[in-house]
C-alpha cells in the first residue's frame, strides 16, 4: 500500500493516454512537417491535421471547418471574449458568471476596463446560474453572454441549452467554457445551441498545450494574435501537429467509452460521498444530482483543506482544494464563496476529482487513510474544540 498512486485531480489535468501518445509519436519524428509547407512532409502534416479537426468536429455534432486548434482552453476562452467584443469596438454589455474559471472571469475584468459593462451573475448555493438571471440581465447592448457549461471545483453543470436557446432568440453571442465538460458529459454544440465552445485536450487524457475552439458558421472572430494565416488567420502560429493529433485520438476514445466510463465515474463519486458526507462535520459541496460524474467536493469543518490536502499527498493520494494558499491568493476559492460558503467552511474544503483508471480500490484506500488525517487535524484545531 505504501508506495501507490492514487490521482484523484483529473480536474487539473489527467494522465496521456497510450493511445494518445501512439498517435502523437510519428508526428514528434518522422512526419515533423509543417503543414503550411507544400512539399511531401508538409503536406502529410497537413493531412493529419485535417482528419484530426475532422474526429474533433464529428465528437461535438460540428462541421470540420468550425473548428480552430489552439493552445489550450486558456487560448481558446481569450480569442473567444476579446474576439467578439473587438467585433463592435466601442461599448456594449457582456454577461458571464461569478464562478467562471479565471480563463474568463479575469479576462471579463479586462473587457470591463476597456469600457464595456459586464453583469457577473450571482449562483445559488449549490452553484448553479438561472436562466432566468440571464434573461433578467440582458440589456439592448448585450453582445455576449459567456457562461461554463461544467465547473471545475464543485462539478455543477449549468442550463447550458436553455441559455443558448434564449441567447440565440436574442440574437447574442453564447460562449461556453466547456473545458470541464467535454469527454465527461455529453456534449452536442447543435444541441446546446452555443456559438462558442472551449475545450482542452489535457483533460481528457490527451496531451497537455493544445485545445480548441469551435466557432459556430457565420458567427466571425476578430484574431486577437496577428501572424501567418494558420487556423483560417484567427489563431495564426504553427501548429502543435503532434499535440492536436494525440488530442483527437483521445477525444474520439473518450466519447466512445463515455457510457461506461460514467456509470462507474458517478458509482465511485457517490460512494465517496455518501461515505464522507457520514463523517462529523463534513458537508458537500455543489449540487446534489446536476454534476459532473467524477466531481466530488467536501467540507470538513474546522480544519484546513490545505492541511488535508498535504497529508493526503503523504500517504500517496493527489487531491485538491478550495483552500487559500493552494490557489497562491490569500481568499479562498472565488467559487465557494459565490456559493454562499463562510471563509471558514471555504477554507475546509476538499475536491476528488476522479477520472479514467481510477477504481473502487483507489475509493477504499482513500476511506481507509482520510478518517484518521481528519481526526489528527481537528485534535489540532483550536476551532473545534471551541465546537466541542
Ligand atoms: C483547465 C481549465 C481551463 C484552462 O485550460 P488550459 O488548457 O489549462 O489552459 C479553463 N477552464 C476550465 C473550466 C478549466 O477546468
Amino acid at each position: 500500500m505504501k508506495n501507490r498512486l492514487v490521482y484523484m485531480d483529473h480536474a487539473a489535468t489527467s494522465p496521456l493516454r497510450e493511445e494518445a501518445l501512439e498517435a502523437m509519436l510519428p508526428y514528434l519524428k518522422e512526419h515533423f512537417g509543417n503543414p503550411s509547407s507544400l512539399h511531401t512532409p508538409g503536406r502529410e502534416a497537413r493531412k493529419a491535421v485535417n482528419e484530426a479537426r475532422e474526429k474533433v468536429a464529428r465528437a461535438l455534432n460540428a462541421e470540420p471547418e468550425e473548428i480552430y486548434f489552439t493552445s489550450g482552453g486558456t487560448e481558446s476562452n481569450n480569442i473567444a471574449l476579446w474576439g467578439t467584443v473587438k467585433k463592435s469596438p466601442g461599448r456594449g454589455h457582456i454577461i458571464t458568471s461569478a464562478i467562471e474559471h479565471h480563463a474568463v472571469l479575469d479576462v471579463c475584468k479586462d473587457i470591463e476596463k476597456s469600457g464595456y459593462r459586464v453583469t457577473f451573475l450571482p449562483v445559488d448555493r449549490y452553484g448553479l446560474v438561472s436562466v432566468e438571471d440571464v434573461a433578467a440581465a440582458i440589456a439592448p447592448d448585450t453582445v455576449l453572454i459567456s457562461i461554463m457549461m461544467a465547473n471545475n471545483e464543485v462539478g455543477t453543470i449549468q442550463p447550458i441549452q436553455e441559455i443558448g436557446a434564449l441567447a440565440r432568440e436574442r440574437g447574442i453571442v453564447f460562449h461556453t467554457d466547456a473545458v470541464q465538460a467535454v469527454g465527461q458529459i455529453p456534449v452536442d454544440v447543435k444541441k446546446l445551441k452555443v456559438d462558442l465552445l472551449s475545450l482542452s485536450a489535457h483533460k481528457f487524457n490527451g496531451p497537455k498545450g493544445v485545445g480548441a475552439l469551435y466557432v459556430r458558421r457565420g458567427s466571425a472572430l476578430t484574431p486577437i494574435f496577428r501572424g501567418g494565416g494558420q487556423e483560417r488567420k484567427l489563431r495564426p502560429g504553427t501548429e502543435n501537429v503532434a499535440g492536436i493529433v494525440g488530442m483527437a485520438r483521445a477525444l474520439e476514445l473518450a466519447v466512445e467509452e463515455l457510457p461506461e466510463k460514467t456509470r462507474l465515474l458517478q458509482e465511485m463519486r457517490d460512494r465517496l460521498i455518501r461515505e464522507l458526507t457520514a463523517m462529523e462535520a463534513v458537508t458537500l459541496n455543489g449540487h446534489p444530482t446536476r454534476r459532473l460524474p467524477g466531481n466530488v467536493n467536501v467540507s470538513f469543518h474546522y480544519i484546513e483543506g490545505e492541511s488535508l490536502l498535504l497529508s493526503l499527498d503523504l500517504q500517496g493520494v493527489a487531491a485538491s482544494s478550495g483552500s487559500a494558499c493552494t490557489s497562491g491568493s490569500l481568499d479562498p476559492s472565488h467559487v465557494l464563496l459565490a456559493m454562499g460558503l463562510d471563509h471558514q467552511t471555504a477554507h475546509g474544503s476538499l475536491r476528488l476529482s476522479l477520472g479514467r483508471g481510477n477504481s473502487h480500490e483507489d475509493v477504499d484506500y482513500l476511506l481507509s487513510v482520510l478518517p484518521p488525517i481528519v481526526k489528527r487535524l481537528r485534535e489540532m484545531s483550536p476551532a473545534y474544540h471551541r465546537h466541542q
